[in-house]
């Protein structure tokens, strides 16, 4: 199957894992017009492959990235180039996320950032037609005051535009139960939001977060062979972020042999297939539905499923839904 041409939809896509090495070039070229790197010396700094030894390599890719991004025109040329790649494989819809807070090195406001971003969003609708919808991220290691200001600025921003929000960062150091505070003002606020959970293995946390009213969860990876967690999660609709390399990279899975794919649907738990990360991770939606396919053998009503239930459990708003729904529906038809 020629995964690159079918229609596809992704919800688990962090900007800055996934701004293109032309893009980064470019960045740093206008910081410093000395700067030289050759893409594979870019690539060497930024992205990973599968001998990737452990989470700490992993993340410390993301540091030229967040060194390049930290004013309000990088973020809006990133948030286009990242929704140009997935336009380049089929997407008709993506869920972009990004920490605000990352990025205020040089003096970019919280709410800055934000609008920086959903600019770069509208422009990419207005030139490729893409759908895509804001996810804002509360990390795990920051202060209770940085999470209200960007609670705050949400709140304030979505009042003309969609936006959700997500909890990200290290779960072991920082359960998911410790953020309840949080997690009730977004939903007293009615914005809707997902929670980074199970990464690591920590099925605590997959029922912590369907408890506190997640009902999109970011890996879940842990609650497999939990049969009980994994019926929690199918008797309140849960749909599972998957992102199958970067779990292979960050050693969070040994082999995508052992990936709950067909257990979670088995358990009748919707799922979703996602690059997490496609410039550290090296990867494209694509690619993860070849890599997916070699070991599982997926055939096309299986894609079809996974598209249709990723974009039902999408943010976007109920006409765009519907519509999108329409367009996949179609897509399939003609294969
Ligand atoms: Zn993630």
């Amino acid at each position: 199957m020629d995964f690159k041409e079918m229609m596809k939809a992704e919800l688990h896509c962090h900007l800055d894992g996934s701004v293109s090495i032309d893009l980064l070039k470019e960045l740093a070229k206008e910081k410093d017009a000395e700067f030289a790197l050759s893409d594979q010396e870019i690539k060497q700094l930024v992205s990973v492959d599968d001998q990737c030894p452990d989470l700490k390599t992993y993340l410390e890719k993301f540091d030229f990235i967040l060194d390049h991004l930290q004013s309000g025109d990088a973020l809006k040329r990133a948030a286009v180039d990242v929704l140009k790649q997935g336009v380049d494989e089929n997407l008709c819809y993506m869920e972009l996320r990004f920490a605000p807070s990352f990025h205020g090195r040089e003096g970019l406001s919280i709410k800055k950032a934000i609008q920086a971003v959903l600019q770069g969003m509208k422009d990419a609708k207005k030139a490729y037609g893409i759908e895509s919808t804001l996810i804002v991220c509360l990390m795990r290691h920051e202060s209770k005051e940085i999470h209200q200001e960007v609670i705050q600025a949400v709140k304030e921003l979505r009042r003309r535009t969609n936006i959700a929000m997500d909890l990200a960062g290290d779960e072991q150091a920082y359960p998911t139960v410790g953020f309840a505070d949080q997690i009730h003002t977004m939903y007293r606020l009615k914005i809707p939001f997902t929670l980074h959970a199970g990464e690591t293995g920590n099925e605590q946390n997959v029922t912590d977060s369907i408890a506190l009213g997640s009902r999109r969860i970011g890996h879940g990876l842990a609650m497999a062979s939990f049969t009980e967690i994994e019926r929690f999660a199918s008797s309140q609709a849960v749909m599972v972020e998957m992102c199958p390399t970067s779990n292979l990279q960050t050693k969070a899975i040994a082999s995508l042999k052992e990936y709950p794919i067909q257990e979670f649907m088995d358990e009748d738990i919707a799922i979703s297939i996602n690059t997490d990360n496609r410039t550290v991770s090296d990867t494209t939606l694509s690619k993860e539905f070849e890599k997916l396919d070699a070991v599982f053998s997926l055939d096309q009503a299986m894609v079809k499923k996974i598209t249709m239930d990723t974009l039902r459990a999408g943010f976007m708003d109920e006409e765009t839904k519907a519509s999108l729904l329409e367009k996949v529906e179609q897509a399939y038809q003609e294969v």
